[in-house]
């Protein structure tokens, strides 16, 4: 496929709301790819160069952009004709002019994207016959440059291939190295969009996305699936879970009191409930046999190198390979207690690790295994998988301890075991069914936490983890900071954001500082598709979905305005949750078990 009619493709997409449309366009793209250009297709289509486990980012800014497309027209003078710079038309080296331009232009669009696409679209040379794969690597290796003189090669990567496409490709390729390719839809919709490329319906999404969360790569799942010579057999057993691709972690579901939770689940298997990072930690060996130990979120993203003391996993852990579920928390040098959540988080960084490593040592509490020296055991009940878990774990480890558990089938234990935890400053128990399979996400009975006892913290059982979507600049004191009050939602049915309120107190300064920059580096021009919201409620600035925020609140009100119908009373921002992305934010579903009563 050439990169011009892929880019076809994705205006259509572009163009319509509906996800069932979306699907339908997604599902003819896919009709039309070569085997060998699916993942790079699926991928670009999500904005991106590789799957979300893995990182790379073009490291060019929106400014270096306007520079690559200044460069470019002052290359081909004859696309400004006429209205070019008199005086220095031949002059390559000053650029200013075109630059001025440039910047010009995208103030009056706001969108990189747009402005690329018309200042080419007087292009003469069409470019539309360059392929989509050719794009793809050149993307690639603009990401992958780096180090001295790599922002000039990476303007200079830009601007040949700003010669090689026509004005639609400029458009979408610019937007996705700017990091702004929005089109809608994310995993789900893949997914819906690969049984329908086959069948025209969704039959196989069931099936698809219990693969996807064995091994989490959209783009070899795509391949994999669309290979016409395979059955849906076939591809299950080809498709299996894999060292060093995370497994979509299994979540808990809540519930209000033991006495349901062991009506719920009859036997149980408890744990304490930490609050550090959940981890996923993969041991394996690479092709040419070397030792690797990985470790990601539970939002799929690869942590390693934040955690030096994986390396000791070798020594502690007695495996050939195998992947493990837990939680780590940060502990206190001097007396090796734990730490609290925020302290933990800030191991979460990519400069100065070491430092912080010796600063803040962590464990790694682990409390399932989910594959070992070659066998899956996601379908293994989790009694077994404890007792295999037991003997990988070395006696002597003291960096990777196995969660204490107990076995119970009464209420009242398991109600002990949970106010123990919690006076202990842990967050009371996870409780999980005796002999359960893993399974991903929060389907099911399987996993369940309990809620908290009424009267501890107001009237709702839980904190919402929330979207941003926007904000309002604000008057009086905070309008210093530029952002006086914030919009959040919930997630709906189809991937729509629905608000649940608009949060202008319960916040410090410092954290409205922080949040301003965060929410500067996700601004965009127009409200984004998914969001639903009564018009009196539209911000100033809107952001996209990519930042989510925790937020306490007394009770959940009804309410006439708010997209969700519920209204959170007196909220207040707890902390941002850089683990979760707007996929795994509270649902509107899930709101109504938060409330008590
Ligand atoms: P919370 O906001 O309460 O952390 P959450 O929305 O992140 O919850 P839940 O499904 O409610 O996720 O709870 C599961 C999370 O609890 C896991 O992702 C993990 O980080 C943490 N956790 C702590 N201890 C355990 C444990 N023993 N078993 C499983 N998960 C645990």
């Amino acid at each position: 496929m050439t990169f011009a009619v892929f880019a076809d493709h994705l205006k259509k997409i572009e163009e319509v709301s509906a996800r069932l449309e979306i699907t339908a366009l997604l599902a003819k793209l896919f009709q039309e790819l070569e085997t060998e250009e699916i993942p790079s297709a699926v991928y670009l289509s999500l904005g991106r160069l590789v799957p979300q486990y893995q990182s790379l980012e073009f490291q060019l800014s929106t400014k270096m952009i306007i520079r690559a497309l200044a460069s470019y027209l002052a290359k081909n003078p004859e696309i400004y004709g006429e209205g070019g710079p008199a005086g220095n038309l031949f002059d390559e080296t000053d650029n200013s002019w075109y630059e001025a331009q440039v910047t010009k232009l995208y103030k009056q669009t706001g969108d990189i994207g747009e402005t690329a696409e018309q200042l080419l679209s007087k292009k003469k040379s069409a470019g539309n016959g360059t392929d989509l794969l050719t794009v793809y690597d050149k993307l690639t290796t603009i990401a992958q440059d780096n180090g001295e003189g790599s922002q000039e090669r990476k303007v200079g990567g830009l601007v040949d291939l700003l010669a090689n496409v026509n004005a639609l490709s400029a458009r979408f390729i610019v937007r996705i190295i700017d990091g702004k390719l929005r089109l809608g839809f994310s995993t789900m919709t893949v997914l819906d969009a690969l049984s329908w490329t086959k069948h025209g319906d969704k039959s196989d999404s069931a099936a698809l996305e219990e693969l996807f969360q064995k091994k989490a790569d959209l783009g070899l799942l795509a391949q994999t699936y669309l290979d016409p010579k395979l059955s849906l057999e076939e591809v299950a057993k080809k498709y299996q879970i894999s060292l060093g691709i995370p497994v979509v972690p299994a979540l808990a579901q809540r519930l209000n009191s033991a006495k349901e939770i062991i009506e719920k689940i009859d036997k149980a298997i408890v744990e304490p409930k930490y609050d550090g990072l959940r981890i996923q930690i993969h041991l394996g060996k690479d092709e040419q046999g070397n030792r690797f130990v990985r470790s990601f979120t539970r939002n799929l993203e690869e942590t390693s190198h934040m955690f030096p003391e994986l390396e000791q996993a070798w020594q502690e852990l007695d495996c050939e390979d195998c992947i493990l579920d837990g939680e780590v928390v940060g502990v206190d040098k001097k007396t090796g207690d734990i730490l609290a959540f925020q302290e933990t988080s800030t191991r979460r960084r990519k400069h100065g690790v070491a430092a912080k490593a010796e600063e803040l040592p962590v464990k790694f509490y682990l409390f399932d295994i989910l594959s070992k020296n070659g066998d899956t055991l996601l379908d293994t009940p989790l009694n077994e998988r404890k007792e295999i878990l037991a003997k990988t774990v070395k006696k002597d480890a003291e960096t990777f301890l196995i969660a204490p558990f107990i076995v119970t089938t009464d209420a009242q234990e398991l109600h002990d075991f949970h106010t123990e935890q919690l006076a202990l400053g842990l967050e009371g128990a996870m409780i999980k069914k005796y002999d359960s399979v893993y399974k991903s996400g929060r389907k099911g009975w399987r996993w369940v936490k309990i809620k908290e006892e009424e009267g501890s913290t107001g009237k709702l059982s839980d904190t919402l983890d929330c979207i941003v979507m926007g904000y309002y600049r604000g008057r009086g004191k905070r309008a210093s900071f530029g952002l006086g009050a914030f919009l959040v939602g919930l997630l709906g049915k189809d991937e729509k954001i629905l608000t649940v309120a608009k949060i202008g107190t319960g916040i410090t300064d410092e954290q409205f500082k922080e949040l301003k920059q965060r929410l500067d580096a996700i601004e965009t021009p127009a409200k984004p598709a998914q969001y639903q919201l009564d018009k009196n409620l539209n911000p100033d600035v809107w952001v996209k979905p990519a930042l989510v925020v925790e937020i306490a609140a007394d009770e959940l009100t009804k309410s006439p305005i708010h997209s969700a119908s519920k209204a959170l009373r007196f909220p207040r921002l707890v902390r941002f949750r850089d683990d979760k992305n707007w996929e795994q934010a509270t649902t509107v579903e899930e709101m109504a078990q938060i409330t008590l009563g």
